[in-house]
């Protein structure tokens, strides 16, 4: 069995790679420089932790929360592994005990806060300690024009070039302006092995339609899965509320949920959400992050969401258990005249309003398409080799021509209004 395959069992406990994964760990070892583009939950830690453990010296990881670092760190050290966070959050003890395991060359994985970058004696002591692999996780904060951006993130591009050793960084953004933005400031522009992979979700449906009596068609959509869980986003907290209690009146099990809302009535209904079979959440998208529930059947969107990853980390939300899960888009030209007056209104600097127009017009192409929508998707996210067969579009070749002309119809209607 090779290295990599016995670390992977014997320190991470897992029996095979995940899609992607294997290519990825086996160019970080090889000390490429690596960007590697993966959606949340599809395994990025191990593709540099494994590599970490393969290679000699120490592995630096910058990531930009301190709780997910010590997460990380917590779990390496219970699988038996040497980590060590130098953060703003340590106790004294546990920095003293990262000098120690630094000073004895036991360190494998060094976690820092990209704030550390900052000082002179932390670059001095990364040069003294034998950095062999630079690891940047949540790479995409290095983009100005993203809404995650870390202005220390910016720091990282020096740091590589003081140490001149590999890098390879990470991210779950995968549009074209971010990966340019990383290749710019973390590669000084030279472009490195890339790895886009596992964006698909082939168990979600895909379909979108034009608002019609939108009411009717998220309630006829609930009706046809009775008794299953889901998740229909609204764009205001009052049509959430309104929904909803159609929805009870219909027969159904259902809840609203938005950020107006106390604290432990959200709670409240994440925890019912979670725990009760053929529950409907009508949500802003205030609905989500914490979320972890494997066997969501549907996710409905009663408007249109702001941006083409807003709908897919939202409809990506349905069917983690790999189980057929369904999705319906409904969009009007009041939503797309809605969505683009929020960016313009909005505080964010005249490039990000550039970025976040072309990221809804991609939505709205996606809206618009005239073939696979998955096709349309996933090249979007980068991915070319696609194969579908699971999408409104691919399902009803006869239909496509009409259901076109409607969509068509709202969006021009939209165009004429000027507001473009
Ligand atoms: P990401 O950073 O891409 O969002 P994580 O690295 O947090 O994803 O991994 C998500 C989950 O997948 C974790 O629970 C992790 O333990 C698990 N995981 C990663 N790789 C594998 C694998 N090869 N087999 C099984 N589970 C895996
Ligand atoms: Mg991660
Ligand atoms: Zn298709």
């Amino acid at each position: 069995m090779c290295a990599a395959a016995t670390y992977l069992r014997d320190v991470f406990g897992f029996d095979s790679f995940r899609p992607g994964q294997e290519e990825i760990v086996d160019a970080v070892v090889h000390g490429e420089n690596v960007l590697a583009i993966m959606p949340t939950g599809g395994g990025k830690s191990l593709c540099f932790q494994l590599p970490a453990l393969a290679r000699e010296g120490v592995t630096v990881v910058i990531s930009p929360l301190i709780a997910l670092m010590r997460d990380q760190v917590r779990a390496l050290r219970e699988a038996g592994v040497e980590a060590g966070a130098l953060t703003s959050g340590n106790t004294d003890e546990e920095t003293a005990a990262v000098w120690d395991a630094l000073d004895e060359g036991r360190l494998k994985l060094l976690y820092m806060a990209p704030e550390r970058l900052g000082s002179g004696a932390a670059l001095g002591m990364l040069r003294r300690i034998g950095v062999s692999l630079i690891a940047v996780d949540e790479a995409h904060c290095v983009s100005q024009w993203g809404h995650d951006f870390r202005p220390d993130y910016l720091r990282i591009g020096d740091l590589r070039r003081a140490l001149n050793v590999p890098l390879a960084a990470f991210t779950a953004t995968a549009d074209a302006e971010t990966r340019d933005e990383i290749v710019q400031r973390l590669f000084d522009g030279e472009a490195p092995s890339t790895f886009l992979r596992g964006f698909d979700r082939p168990n979600i449906h895909l379909a979108f339609a034009a608002k019609d009596g939108p009411r009717r068609q998220i309630l006829d959509f609930a009706a046809a899965r009775k008794g299953q869980s889901g998740i229909v986003y609204c764009g205001t907290r009052a049509k959430t509320e309104s929904l909803a209690a159609a929805l009870r009146d219909a027969g159904h099990l259902s809840m609203h949920y938005h950020g107006g809302m106390d604290p432990a009535d959200r709670r409240n209904a994440e925890t019912r959400f979670q725990r009760e079979d053929g529950m409907i959440v009508v949500a802003t998208v205030a609905f989500g992050m914490g979320i972890d529930k494997p066997d969501i059947r549907w996710v409905a969107h009663a408007d249109l969401p702001k941006s083409i990853e807003a709908y897919y980390q939202e409809i990506g939300r349905a069917g983690r258990d790999g189980a057929p899960a369904e999705t319906l888009t409904l969009f009007g030209p009041d939503d797309i005249r809605l969505r683009r007056s929020q960016i313009d209104e909005g505080l964010a600097p005249p490039e990000r309003r550039v970025a976040d127009h072309a990221r809804l017009n991609a939505l709205l192409g996606l809206a618009e398409a005239l073939k696979c929508r998955r096709q349309s998707l996933l090249n979007y996210f980068g991915e070319t080799e696609i194969s579908c067969g699971n999408c409104d579009l691919c399902d009803r070749p006869a239909e496509i021509f009409d259901g076109t002309i409607a969509v068509r119809k709202a969006l021009s209607a939209a165009l004429r209004t000027g507001e473009w």
